[in-house]
């Protein structure tokens, strides 16, 4: 596996016109998949065995695997080093008695320890958890305690923001880049991995046991532990290969961090089922620093999220200047509507149409996607990919004509849907609350040809004077005004409308808030658009609200206008 692209995954279609896309649904089949892996043919599933051991064991353990790099280290490892990295992790926890189905949480800036622990962790049948180092107090403290953590792996800096005392199940802490200090129950990674032995026998698991969790990013509400079982690798090998593109001499970079599902599903588990070499960059985003990574390092396939490909937009040619990205040969976005500006400006500046796939933690992996091979229309989020069914269904699940906006819904089940909410079985149920479909959550509609065309979050759909407008479709037009860099649009109240559109923007460098810009952007959007989707009120911001994993949170800009409590804010950016 990982290594010759086969030719029983159909979705590698050549030119996906209407008649190649149905031949190669009808055609697929998720055996033809599964034939690829190990277990397939021994039982034995283990996702660490399956993405790192096992290529170690079919002779390809001198390929890089992992090349890590920060401000002050450079590194590379072999799939041969990171088996044994891993299994001395896993080794360690053994000797506390940590195994299956025990969760372990990892709460740590990116380094390559915490992409050892991760797959120890694994190695020996326990859940993994993820969580990303810019959380507080109270947010580590809360998903700690909702999955019943029983051991942390963390940093001494961290460590001040565990409140382990009020934590009865957290049995152990592992600290990285600290002497041990039994006193307060801290372990060593260090000391302790320098003692346990290099060679460990995997925890043999089906595909139902546990794999990972990820508290969702919050942009909606309450973060939520989404927990994920091993059957899900199916998915990541699979997408990897044919959304990815991964090929055995790819140099590739996801810019997600594990604390979000794409720094897992796509940061850790496609690369390395797919036995490729996986760059990570360590500190903050500067669009010099990135685009210095592309060119240093070579890659070859880079995942980004559109906040990303924006704020690159915003900086302009100049961060460009000396820069060779000639090593790019496939770019692809998630996390948010990518723009149809964004599109056009990448394949004028990279050269290269960015991909946008259509996913969320709960579904563990992508689902709808523009793929190589397939035409892609800027703005649209893709088609599902072979192996998924995907449909418009109105509230009460009927499937809706093309063109009409409605729930986007996936037909169950797939290989990484989501094995459930943790301590919240209403919640997970209400995902599932038509037959045979999967409620996403998210507004979309269907073209003639079959692709689907986000709108927004169902909560986000604004109703102005009888009509219903995604805030995406105007977020879209606002940027491509050439003074505006973000846009958050959001339904205010009102009473003759119902809603009107308001819009928040931050502004790109060299332009000053006025009362003639606002008018300027709004005919701009009236002209472009239509008159019912321009903004009725615009309001100049320094900074829109986002995610830490950068989206942009439109229930924050509703409950600023509304005066009212914004919930939780955890996952808010400083
Ligand atoms: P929460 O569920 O806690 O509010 P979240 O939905 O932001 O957080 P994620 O699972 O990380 O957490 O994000 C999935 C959501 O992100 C999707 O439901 C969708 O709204 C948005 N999204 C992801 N990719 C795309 C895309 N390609 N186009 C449009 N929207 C996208
Ligand atoms: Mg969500």
């Amino acid at each position: 596996m990982g290594q010759v692209h086969s030719e029983i995954l159909p979705g590698r279609v050549q030119n996906a016109n209407m008649t190649d896309y149905s031949r190669a649904v009808s055609e697929f089949r998720w055996e033809d998949v599964e034939k690829e892996f190990s277990w397939f043919h021994t039982g034995k599933v283990n996702m660490a065995h399956e993405a790192i051991d096992r290529h170690v064991a079919e002779g390809r353990g001198a390929a890089t695997a992992l090349i890590y790099s920060d401000s002050a280290r450079e590194e590379r490892y072999t799939f041969a080093d990171l088996q044994e990295r891993s299994s001395r992790f896993g080794n360690v926890l053994r000797k506390y008695g940590i195994g299956k189905g025990d969760r372990v949480f990892i709460f740590m800036p990116r380094s390559p320890e915490l992409y050892f622990s991760l797959l120890g962790v694994l190695k020996v049948g326990a859940v993994v958890g993820p969580l990303f180092e810019a959380f507080m107090e109270t947010a580590v403290k809360d998903r700690l305690e909702d999955s019943g953590a029983v051991a942390l792996v963390t940093t001494p800096e961290l460590l001040k923001r565990v409140r382990h005392e009020e934590l009865p199940e957290l049995r152990h802490i592992i600290v990285v880049g600290a002497k041990a200090d039994p006193e307060h129950g801290i372990l060593s990674y260090e000391e302790e991995t320098a003692a346990a032995a290099a060679e460990l026998e995997p925890e043999w698991l089906t595909l139902e046991d546990g794999l990972i969790m990820h508290y969702t990013s919050g942009s909606t509400g309450k973060p939520k532990g989404v927990y994920h079982v091993q059957r899900a690798m199916i998915q990541h090998y699979y997408t990897g290969k044919i959304v990815l593109d991964l090929r055995p001499d790819d140099v590739y970079w996801c810019t997600a961090d594990p604390g979000w599902v794409t720094g897992t599903s796509y940061g850790i588990f496609a690369p390395w089922l797919n036995g490729v070499a996986n760059v990570v960059r360590g500190g903050r985003f500067s669009p010099q620093d990135w685009y210095k990574t592309i060119e240093r390092f070579a890659v070859t396939v880079w995942y980004s999220a559109p906040t990303a490909f924006r704020m690159l937009m915003g900086a302009g040619l100049s961060s460009l200047q000396g820069i060779d990205l000639s090593s790019l040969r496939h770019v692809l976005s998630v996390g948010e509507p990518l723009n149809p500006e964004v599109v056009r400006w990448g394949d004028k500046i990279y050269n290269q149409r960015i991909h946008d796939t259509w996913w969320m933690t709960e579904t563990g992996a992508q689902l709808i996607c523009n793929y190589p091979g397939m035409d892609i229309k800027p703005g649209s989020m893709g088609r599902p990919l072979p192996g998924i069914e995907a449909a418009i269904l109105d509230d009460r699940g009927n499937e809706l004509p093309p063109y009409s906006m409605g729930n986007l819904a996936i037909r169950t089940p797939w290989p990484s849907m989501m094995g459930t909410i943790w301590n919240n079985k209403a919640k997970y149920d209400e995902y599932f609350r038509i037959p045979g479909w999967y409620i996403s959550g998210d507004s979309a509609y269907m073209d003639d040809e079959g692709y689907f065309w986000f709108q927004g979050r169902i909560d986000d759909v604004i109703n102005s004077s009888g009509e219903r407008i995604g805030p995406f479709e105007v977020e879209s037009k606002l940027i491509e005004h050439p003074a505006v860099a973000e846009a958050g649009v959001i339904g205010k109240p009102d009473v003759l409308r119902g809603e009107i559109i308001k819009a928040f923007i931050s502004l790109r460098e060299g332009y000053l808030p006025s009362m003639e810009l606002k008018d300027e952007i709004a005919a701009f959007v009236k002209a472009g658009l239509s008159a019912h989707a321009a903004p009725r009120e615009i309001e100049f911001k320094d900074k829109l609200p986002k995610t830490r994993s950068g989206k942009i949170m439109r229930r924050v800009l509703k409950a600023w206008e509304l005066h009212l409590p914004a919930g939780d804010l955890s996952t808010i950016e400083d």
